[in-house]
């Protein structure tokens, strides 16, 4: 412990606690450090840490050792040089796009983004005056002929959302190499577990650490994954002054997540192997939409560019809305919930909840139907899911 202050009065003694000071042993696990800021012995050393992401720990805004610790595991486990954790996965989202884009420049994105996404980029278009172009995922010549001379992004993901499309990323990412612009992909589906977008070219990785992550649906948070320094520097300088930082206690759920993201990504992936097939081959359903199946459109991609399908995927009821809803009110070990990766099966219907903004004319765009069920598979034993879902497609 430091020195305890004992020529003090109880009231300030009580204010000024010990700290303690650990000498010939460590904790195993990463503290919570709860502080919001850091005591400096030399004026010198503050001046220079508020200016710097690699100086001394200054203030909780901009990071903190528990924060940093996940930012260097993540960008470690997605081999970039630095990360930037935040407050939610839209916080990571928006720290980079606003970070980076200015008045009139030009962005493209894939089409059928994650809905949060799609809202900020209208946002960025009606009052930043920034435009976008939507491409297909996979199609490096769209996106050639759609770039100007003032793009300055491309945003991907990784595995789309809820039909599990999957973006070219060598493609796209070369593509964007070869023009000069920066590449951004979602990486949240995929995991660094199944896909490294930084190994095929990707400039930034951005996550929703809420879900594969941390993993067990306690906690909200988000992080961006830099490849070069550069951006990173650029990006961290208005990630200070925006405020989306992430706090100790959700960094140190989600460090623990991480933990064992390898084991439970290996369980998703298997267990939506096994629902995905028997789905497929139920005579209530029209289609299975999983990139593991070779009846769809990214099995191929798929294939080559992730070590695992994934956990989450769409199926077509049959019977259409009636039917969804009636899936959705049958369902009684999966759980009729939002958000995806955790320990836990979710089911949701997209055309009434996560997608009920959209007109009939842009669902049916985005291929999701009106009988279209999006489960996030969980880890618990595949049969115990299996007659779940049985017993509410009867
Ligand atoms: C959930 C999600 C987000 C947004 O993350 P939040 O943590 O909810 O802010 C972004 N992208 C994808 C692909 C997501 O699934």
């Amino acid at each position: 412990m430091n020195d305890f202050r004992p020529e003090t009065r109880p009231e300030t003694r009580a204010v000024h606690l010990p700290q303690p000071i650990i000498e010939g042993s460590r904790p195993i696990t990463v503290p919570i450090y709860q502080t919001s800021g850091f005591v400096f012995d030399d004026p010198a050393v503050m001046a220079d840490a508020m200016g710097r992401p690699d100086g001394a720990y200054v203030y909780g805004r901009y990071t903190n050792p528990t924060v940093r610790s996940l930012e260097q595991a993540v960008s470690g486990l997605e081999g970039g040089v630095a990360g930037i954790a935040t407050g939610s996965g839209m916080g990571a989202i928006n720290t980079v796009l606003l970070g980076l884009l200015k008045p009139g420049d030009h962005l493209v994105a894939q089409s059928s983004l994650y809905g949060g996404t799609a809202a900020m980029l209208n946002e960025l278009v009606g009052r930043f005056g920034i435009t976008v172009t939507y491409v297909p995922g996979d199609d490096p010549g769209a996106l050639r002929a759609a770039v100007r001379p003032e793009t300055r992004l491309v945003y991907l993901e990784t595995i789309s959302n809820p039909m599990t499309l999957v973006a070219d990323l060598p493609g796209m990412c070369a593509a964007a190499a070869e023009l000069g612009i920066l590449s951004v992909v979602d990486n949240t589906f995929a995991t660094p577990m199944l896909c490294r977008p930084i190994e095929h070219g990707a400039d930034i990785v951005v996550h929703s650490t809420t879900k594969y992550l941390s993993g067990h649906t306690d906690v909200v948070g988000g992080l961006a994954v830099f490849a070069d320094n550069a951006t990173y520097e650029r990006v961290w300088h208005f990630a200070i002054e925006l405020g989306a930082s992430a706090d100790p206690f959700a960094a140190w759920l989600t460090l623990r997540g991480l933990q064992t993201l390898a084991l439970r990504m290996e369980r998703h992936c298997s267990n939506a192997r096994l629902l995905a097939t028997r789905l497929a081959e139920h005579p209530a359903v029209d289609a299975v939409h999983w990139p593991g199946l070779a009846s769809h459109p990214s099995y191929e991609l798929a294939g080559k560019l992730l070590s695992g399908f994934g956990g989450v995927f769409a199926f077509d009821l049959a019977g259409g809305r009636a039917a969804g809803e009636r899936f959705m009110s049958s369902v009684r070990l999966a759980l009729l919930a939002p958000s995806l990766g955790g320990v836990e099966t979710l089911v949701l219907h997209p055309a009434t909840t996560s997608h009920r903004s959209l007109s009939p004319e842009e669902l049916r765009r985005s291929g999701i139907g009106e009988g279209t069920v999006r489960i996030a598979v969980g880890i618990e034993h595949p049969e115990d899911l299996w007659s779940d879902l049985a017993q509410a497609l009867a």
